[in-house]
């Protein structure tokens, strides 16, 4: 068995319908992503990269390699960050740092909107929670990817290839933009949000000297 698989989708292939059809699922997930899968097994058959986890691969080459095992990071990303429970809002902590950064939701929705919007040619539009703890959004161009460069943590992606929305909105990427909110999976950004907040830096500090330590006092 070849050691990367296409993943299960989240859901059914008509679950994101009206704003996502099951055709472009067909399509994005059955033929775009099973070529991102096909094309990554053949290029690592027979190298060190063979056992090696996608992220690794992912943060550790360049040229058709990284640009096939990222397209397969990114589009699972992708699919878990949209959701048959339709209309969902930010909650909690991530509701909370989302007016923090952007100053109200409606703001930060006008600002990833323009920025999904505007990329010229292929690529990603990204909530990212930097190292600081503030919220960015980012853009990458054709498969880039924010797990490559460290810079932070995804929260959640927007595909923004001609080939996630041609089908449903032929060249209209704003209308595909305006559906993509309507299935955005706040849950799953609310989790990753969460569990990045909760790496705390080590605080040795804060510990009691252990009595071992004593012999090293004067
Ligand atoms: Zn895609």
């Amino acid at each position: 068995m070849p050691p990367f698989t296409l993943p299960q989708l989240p859901y059914g292939k008509d679950a994101l319908s009206p704003h996502i059809s099951a055709e472009t699922l067909e399509f994005h997930y059955g033929k775009h992503h099973q070529a991102y899968v096909d094309n990554l097994n053949k290029l690592i058959a027979g190298t060190k990269y063979e056992n090696k986890d996608l992220a690794d691969i992912v943060k550790n080459t360049s040229g058709a390699l990284f640009n096939n095992a990222a397209q397969n990071w990114n589009h699972t990303f992708y699919w878990k960050s949209m959701s048959a429970e339709k209309n969902q809002s930010p909650k909690g902590p991530l509701a909370q740092a989302i007016d923090q950064n952007f100053g109200s939701y409606a703001e930060f929705e006008k600002q990833f909107a323009a920025a999904a919007v505007g990329l010229f040619g292929s690529g990603w539009a990204w909530l990212v929670l930097l190292k600081n703890k503030k919220l960015k959004i980012v853009t990458t161009a054709d498969a880039k990817t924010p797990i490559g460069t460290a810079s932070g943590t995804p929260l959640f992606t927007m595909d923004v290839w001609e080939h996630a929305y041609y089908i449903d909105y032929r060249n209209a990427r704003a209308k595909y933009v305006e559906g993509f909110w309507k299935v955005l999976n706040w849950n799953f950004a609310g989790e990753n949000f969460d569990q990045s907040m909760a790496v705390k830096r080590p605080t040795a500090w804060k510990q009691p000297l252990k009595k071992s330590s004593k012999r090293f006092r004067k």
